[in-house]
């Protein structure tokens, strides 16, 4: 089936949709983005994704290019063309096309790209039985990681390197050893006490909106949780570690650098995260 992507106000075929040479986000990354996840054609936490995406925006003082409404029905429309039942929705929102100068530009209306992909979910759901490796490496992102940006090269450096030791994902850490967050996910564990955890969420990472739903959840299902920075030996040490996205909802890691988590296993209490936020995000896609 041909694929279909939104730039700008048009549908267009996906081999043949193209952005400007001098677009602000090829040129400086200077731009944000979101990803929904879809569950029989309807978006996952609607508005979580859209209230961050705004703050994200005005974070970066690029104008908000639609209303809520218009937003909505232009993915909506884009998941509805690719026919995605079971995917994800992916918005570019960059500050839009200038003559190349670091400065601001004035009057440039925003770019918007949205694309839609199916994704096979059996792959995942296979994975989060089994458990996934993660590996570790420092930090070296910006100050204000709390901004959904589109410059994620060390992001994309960090993926890379754990694809080449044969891992899932790559957990970053700061200069005290502490484990800021996954290259494309927010990273839990519970510790060798077990307790839940996750670190608090100021500006060296960003707060994932599948990290809210799922604070909210351990709460209703009578889970502890501290959100409390962990080091990597801490980690190491733990019970249970696992990750979240949009993307990928609850994984669990079961080993680290090498070292074997737990049992080895994926732990209840990540497996039971991952069922109750798989349950209440396609019972509430809209
Ligand atoms: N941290 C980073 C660096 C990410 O890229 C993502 C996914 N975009 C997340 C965390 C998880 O965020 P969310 O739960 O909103 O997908």
């Amino acid at each position: 089936m041909s694929r279909v992507a939104y730039v700008n106000g048009v549908y267009q075929p996906h081999g043949q949709a193209v952005i400007h040479v001098e677009d602000r986000g090829f040129q400086f990354a200077d731009g944000v983005y979101e990803v929904w996840s879809v569950f029989e054609g309807r978006l996952a936490d609607f508005d979580g994704h859209l209230t961050r995406l705004k703050r994200s925006l005005t974070e970066l003082k690029i104008d908000i290019p639609m209303s809520d409404g218009a937003l909505s029905r232009v993915l909506a429309e884009t998941i509805r063309r690719n026919r995605v039942r079971t995917g994800i929705v992916y918005l570019q929102v960059t500050r839009g096309t200038a003559s190349r100068d670091h400065a601001f530009p004035r009057d440039v209306a925003p770019s918007v790209v949205v694309t839609a992909r199916t994704i096979d979910l059996n792959k995942g759901e296979a994975l989060a039985r089994t458990g996934a490796a993660g590996v570790t490496q420092p930090d070296i992102r910006w100050g204000r990681c709390d901004i959904k940006t589109v410059g994620l090269l060390p992001n994309v450096l960090a993926k890379q390197a754990a694809r080449e030791k044969g891992a899932y994902e790559c957990l970053m850490f700061d200069e005290m050893g502490l484990v800021t967050e996954g290259s494309s996910t927010n990273a839990w564990i519970v510790d060798e006490h077990g307790k839940l955890r996750t670190r608090d969420a100021q500006a060296n990472i960003l707060k994932g909106i599948t990290r809210m739903a799922l604070m909210k959840l351990a709460e209703s299902e009578g889970i502890e949780l501290e959100e409390r920075a962990f080091t990597v030996e801490e980690a190491k040490r733990a019970r249970e570690v696992f990750v979240t996205a949009a993307s990928s909802f609850v994984m669990p890691l079961v080993s680290l650098d090498g070292a074997r988590i737990g049992d080895g296993r994926p732990g209840p209490i990540a497996t039971r995260l991952r069922d109750v936020y798989l349950e209440q995000a396609r019972r509430e896609a809209i």
